[in-house]
């Protein structure tokens, strides 16, 4: 590498003791728009956290074993999603896709795992969708209408 490419790879990738550190420690994402947890009712990090599947009664399924690297990606996967300023952008493909690994992730590998991913997905495309629509409509108020 020449002294130009050095420079700029440094000022593109900075060095410092401080950023070194902060590598270390996990880092949050840098800026949350909404809470996906929250919305879709889905904590994979909490005890005893159960199947997002629905049983044939049309109940949340009551099993909780799930492997738990299934687990710390899903929780990824919503980290993700609570970066994405939904409300400016809609659902992407990007969302998409995160939304069914999300489904994926957390359904039990028993029962649910292998026949549910699309409900789930589409449920929560819905939830999504209207979530945005309402959140549109009321900072649209906020802003003195239109
Ligand atoms: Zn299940």
């Amino acid at each position: 590498m020449n002294r130009l490419k050095v420079l700029l790879f440094i000022t593109i990738h900075p060095t410092s003791e401080e950023t070194k550190d902060q590598r270390h420690i996990k880092m949050p994402p840098p800026t949350t728009f909404w809470d996906p947890r929250l919305l879709l009712d889905c904590y994979p990090l909490r005890e005893n956290f159960k199947c997002t599947g629905t049983t044939k009664k049309g109940a949340r399924c009551g099993q909780t074993f799930i492997e738990n690297k299934s687990k710390s990606d899903s929780d990824r996967v919503l980290s993700i999603l609570s970066s994405e300023d939904i409300i400016a952008n809609g659902l992407g493909d990007r969302i998409k896709n995160c939304l069914r690994i999300l489904a994926e992730l957390t359904l039990c590998p028993r029962w649910h795992r292998g026949s549910q991913i699309n409900t789930v997905y589409l449920k929560w495309f819905r939830t999504i969708n209207s979530f945005i629509t309402e959140e549109r409509s009321r900072s649209s108020i906020r802003a003195g209408g239109k």
